[in-house]
């Protein structure tokens, strides 16, 4: 009997996924004993004509990481999408528009300017400003449009199952890989790689009353002066678990460090920023208005804190106003 076809796929992302799916280590070698990977860019040489002569359908799972960031990205999702029973989008990238998505708060135009003509690393006087055709002695170059925003890979394509995580972690893309290679996946539309509840649920610290009279940054606080055992909210330290899903294991809390949201939403949280901000805004210890502020100016990049990973998939999804 053939082994089933498997793709993973790369678009507007850092590449930590596909680092990620060899952190399955050994497993690695019981995946390739069940499958056949027939398009990774990253691993093998396949190109996009190859799996243009694909029959529709022939790949039986593709895990799609990364965000719609321009041309390119939109032709492989909608490409990959008729070419495989089952689409996943893996990864923060693609679940909701992870890091990359944060460009959002600014245009396509100012991010050329910036990196082009003004960034501190461009020579002076420099012209070199990329074009989406250039004809050369050689023929003509082409490049792929920037798009405007990125976005998550369901805003243009039919999803069938979505996988957090910036980058998943091991134990999870193995149980999904396993799922699928047994044909053991959930229905379809579910959230995959995820433990029920939220990441506090999965976090040993001991939680009591939240109320807290001042935040601290966590590279401005001695690691010597937080309480390893207390939840680290309740010393000041922003943390998202209350409303990130579960499914890591709680790691960053483990080490002293706030969860800053790579799971997304948890369940029935349809706007993780608005969920956190105000979930964070309710444990100020005060009744004052003006003291209330000055608590919250102390959090310096709200967007950056609330909205790290959903930035693209929020109900705003970008900067709307300059
Ligand atoms: S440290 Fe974070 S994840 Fe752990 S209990 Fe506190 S808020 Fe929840
Ligand atoms: S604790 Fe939060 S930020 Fe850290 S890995 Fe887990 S979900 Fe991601």
């Amino acid at each position: 009997m053939p082994k089933p076809k498997f793709a993973v796929y790369w678009a507007a992302s850092c590449g930590g996924c596909e680092i990620a799916f060899l952190d399955i280590r050994e497993k690695i070698l019981d995946f390739d004993a069940a499958a056949d990977l027939v398009f990774c860019p990253c691993l093998l040489d396949t190109k996009y004509k190859d799996v243009e002569a694909m029959a529709d359908g022939e790949i039986d799972v593709t895990l799609f990481n990364g965000g719609i960031r321009n041309e390119e990205n939109l032709h492989i999702a909608k490409l990959l999408r008729q070419k495989s029973k089952v689409l996943v989008a893996f990864g923060s990238c693609a679940f909701e528009g992870c890091i990359p998505g944060l460009a959002n708060l600014t245009t396509k135009s100012e991010i050329l300017d910036y990196v082009y003509r003004k960034s501190p690393s461009v020579e002076p006087g420099n012209t070199t400003f990329p074009q989406t055709v250039t004809e050369t002695p050689a023929g003509r170059l082409t490049l792929p449009d920037l798009f405007e925003v990125l976005r998550p890979l369901d805003h243009v394509v039919d999803v069938d199952y979505r996988m957090p995580g910036c980058p998943p972690v091991a134990e999870q893309i193995w149980a999904v890989a396993e799922a699928a290679l047994t044909g053991k996946l959930p229905p379809k539309g579910a959230l995959v790689g995820v433990n029920p509840k939220t990441v506090c649920d999965e976090c040993k610290r001991t939680k009591e009353e939240k109320k807290i009279k001042a935040f601290r940054r966590p590279h401005l606080v001695d690691p010597r002066d937080i309480d390893p055992v207390k939840c680290l909210l309740e010393q000041g330290i922003i943390c998202n678990g209350p409303a990130i899903h579960a499914g890591c294991g709680a790691l960053c809390p483990q080490v002293n460090l706030g969860c800053r949201g790579c799971y997304g939403p948890a369940d029935g949280i349809q706007d993780v920023g608005a969920k956190l901000a105000g979930a964070i805004a309710s444990i100020i210890d005060s009744d004052d208005p003006a003291e209330i502020q000055a608590v919250a100016d102390q959090i310096v990049d709200p967007v950056g804190t609330f909205y790290r990973f959903g930035l693209a998939g929020s109900l705003v999804g970008r900067r709307i106003r300059s």
